[in-house]
């Protein structure tokens, strides 16, 4: 299932997309304030096919996003002929699943804990092994986004979306930054539900340069989804991801 007439979409879908990339794109545009560089477009391609990967890609898009390592790796495998593609992985993520994200992703935007860094690291270095013994150049180190949760007060101590609380933030870039198969780059959060998103956007605008105080590099906000994207451009993200404003609000039926 490599071959692209294989996997090709449908003119019309491609048109579609082409429109809806567009739009976002001058939204993108329009609400970046002046003297602040544009924020990169990340494409969130989860339960659309690889045929919309192959269509976007035509269409000049570089990253995919994608929140479920099953769904990520066998996507991926089915335009692996796509070599200029970046697949950022979004989602929780579960240690045992560290060695297949290693394989596919250039990023995760996820790493909410040490024990998931350690497992990433680990995986990249395995990773790096195979492909010297198969006469392959190593991968890039694995960028890794800390994401954090936003939430406050009583919020904060029910089960969320994943995401490290705050005030663990530093222990965790330290130990990030300790790995060799890592590149801490910044920060990853979502809204909190029934928050106003330019508020929790903005603390994590305040986070963001409380890390970059201790690494310097580590300047990037990955922040805003197709609802509060604009929120997310006034507040400072470097990245952003959006699906269904691109792909649509619901699977397609298949
Ligand atoms: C699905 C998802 C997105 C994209 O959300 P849309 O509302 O479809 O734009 C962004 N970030 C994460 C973590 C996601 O799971």
């Amino acid at each position: 299932m490599t071959n692209s007439s294989d996997n090709g979409a449908a003119p019309h879908r491609v048109e579609e997309l082409r429109a809806n990339l567009l739009r976002v794109r001058k939204h993108i545009k329009d609400v970046t304030p002046a003297g602040q560089a544009q924020p990169k477009l990340i494409v969130v391609t989860k339960f659309f096919p690889a045929s919309d990967v192959r269509a976007l890609h035509g269409l000049g898009v570089q990253d995919i996003g994608e929140n479920k390592e099953q769904e990520a790796r066998v996507k991926h495998a089915e335009v692996v002929d796509l070599t200029a593609l970046r697949w950022h992985f979004i989602g929780q993520l579960q240690r045992n699943k560290a060695k297949s994200v290693a394989r596919f992703a250039h990023s995760v935007h996820s790493v909410d804990r040490v024990s998931l860094a350690e497992a990433l690291a680990k995986a990249v270095l395995t990773e790096n092994e195979q492909r010297e013994a198969g006469g392959q150049p190593r991968r890039e180190p694995l960028q890794a986004y800390i994401q954090l949760d936003l939430r406050e007060g009583a919020q904060a101590d029910e089960p969320g979306r994943g995401g490290a609380k705050p005030e663990d933030m530093l222990t965790l870039a330290d130990a990030i930054a300790g790995q060799e198969g890592l590149d801490l780059v910044g920060l990853m959060a979502v809204a909190p539900l029934g928050e106003d998103p330019n508020r929790a956007f903005e603390r994590l605008h305040r986070y963001s340069a409380e890390l970059q105080r201790e690494h310097p590099g580590a300047s990037f906000v990955s922040a805003g989804m197709s609802q509060d994207m604009q929120a997310a451009i006034e507040n400072g993200a470097t990245h952003l991801r959006i699906g269904s404003d691109i792909l649509g609000s619901r699977p397609p039926v298949r």
